[in-house]
């Protein structure tokens, strides 16, 4: 068993005990963000552990790729930001690659710019969803991706 957190997520996927799961695609699963300081951060988590693309069989991660667009699409829709950013990084434990997708709207942060000058209010306790808000997260995303797929 590797030491891997999104590996971690992905057993937690399997064994039906991930609270934040949307749907599995055929090259990765889609989930809601712990934490919603950024209304409606979402994530595709690549169903291989690899760190690069570039280490991906090429169809494989052809179809990754174009998943990740649909994704983002949906996320889109459904959360309706004035720009969506995409970020595919594999920092953490295991450094298992997954795409950040961040639904951003004119001044929600301080200052123009990524997300991470927010620091620890990223994950501050407040940002984590109520049962009722993940319930609608997951919902509004899922309805999405039934119109691409
Ligand atoms: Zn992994």
């Amino acid at each position: 068993m590797c030491d891997c957190m999104i590996c971690e997520r992905i057993e937690w996927i399997k064994k039906n005990k991930n609270p934040y799961f949307v749907r599995a695609l055929n090259t990765g699963y889609v989930v809601i963000g712990d934490h919603q300081r950024i209304k409606g951060y979402s994530l595709f988590l690549c169903k291989q552990h690899a760190t690069e693309l570039h280490f991906l069989e090429p169809t494989f991660r052809d179809a990754f790729l174009h998943e990740m667009a649909v994704v983002a699409e949906a996320v889109y829709h459904a959360f309706q930001p004035d720009k969506l950013n995409y970020e595919l990084l594999g920092a953490g434990r295991g450094l298992h690659m997954h795409w950040h997708f961040f639904p951003r709207r004119v001044g929600d942060t301080p200052k123009p710019g990524p997300v991470w000058q927010l620091g620890n209010e990223l994950h501050a306790e407040e940002f984590l969803p109520q049962e009722a808000e993940l319930e609608e997260l997951k919902w509004k995303l899922d309805a999405e991706l039934n119109k691409l797929l």
